[in-house]
């Protein structure tokens, strides 16, 4: 079986636009609003010297009785169960949240190798505003922009050394 991997992270970082930018084709629906994922979107990735799987997990229901949080925690826990690698996304744009640090908390205690990826991180001043996640407590943190296509052959090779 092709190993696999995950993007979690909270609505509207923009997890379906890397998934579409990585998988190479449009598939996941990339939404304004955010928390209008629907399912779970599986794409086969073999354009990399190894192949694997590639999800873009979503599935958050905006009229849900669960918080956002408990919905994350969800999310997050069936990416530790499934996934052989998670990408852990978060909003250059927005900053650092509450979630994202109960999130990677929660990932930290798991023995899957996770790669903390800052994205919306469009042009050279985005970089210094990226800092702050660093409080996360994470050795490396890769920056990208799904939407350009910024860093994400850098973010390619450091899942392709991890699987
Ligand atoms: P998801 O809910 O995590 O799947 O997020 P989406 O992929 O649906 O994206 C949410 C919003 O963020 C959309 O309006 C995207 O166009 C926008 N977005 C995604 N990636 C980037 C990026 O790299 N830079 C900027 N500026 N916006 C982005
Ligand atoms: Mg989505």
């Amino acid at each position: 079986m092709m190993p696999l991997v995950a993007i979690v992270g909270r609505p509207n970082v923009g997890k379906s636009t890397l998934f579409n930018r990585i998988f190479g084709h449009r598939r996941a629906i990339v939404e304004d609003v955010p928390g209008v994922t629907r399912d779970r979107n599986y794409a086969e990735v073999t354009r990399y010297e190894k192949p694997f799987t590639l999800v873009d997990t979503g599935g958050f229901e905006p009229d849900s009785k669960e918080s956002l949080l408990q919905q994350m925690r969800q999310q997050s826990q069936l990416a530790i169960e499934e996934a052989d690698l998670i990408i852990f996304l978060m909003d250059g744009r927005e900053g650092l949240t509450p979630s994202d640090m109960e999130v990677a908390e929660l990932l930290r205690r798991q023995p899957k190798p996770v790669l903390y990826v800052v994205n919306k991180v469009d042009g050279e001043k985005q970089e210094e505003a990226s800092l702050e996640f660093y409080s996360l407590g994470v050795e490396e943190l890769l920056t990208v922009s799904a939407e350009h296509g910024r860093g994400i052959s850098t973010l390619m090779e450091a899942v392709l050394e991890l699987l």
